[in-house]
């Protein structure tokens, strides 16, 4: 389990959004498909082409979270992307 949980770190490297440093903030959250969520990163981010299961982004007053729908192996997902809402880009990369 660790394992893939390593491989799901690595995955979303590139994940990172810009935020507010201070402040309230909102949360948009997406659940959608995993072709989807793959088809809009690519969209967005044609610099950074990488496989991916799930990303944040700011846009406007908001924090949009992509992720697939919730289950327990999932729930690290929205958890990491949750955490680029408040901290930005965290992880080493
Ligand atoms: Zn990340």
């Amino acid at each position: 389990m660790l394992k893939r949980w390593l491989c799901v770190l690595v995955l979303l490297a590139g994940c990172a959004a810009e935020y507010p440093k201070t402040g309230p903030r909102t949360i948009v959250w997406h659940i959608e498909d995993p072709v989807t969520i793959q088809y809009l990163w690519d969209q967005m981010n044609p610099e950074n082409p990488i496989f991916i299961d799930g990303f944040a982004n700011w846009g406007g007053e908001y924090c949009h979270i992509w992720t697939p729908e919730l289950t327990e192996e999932t729930l690290y997902i929205f958890l990491h992307e949750l955490r680029h809402c408040v901290d930005g880009h965290f992880h080493d990369d």
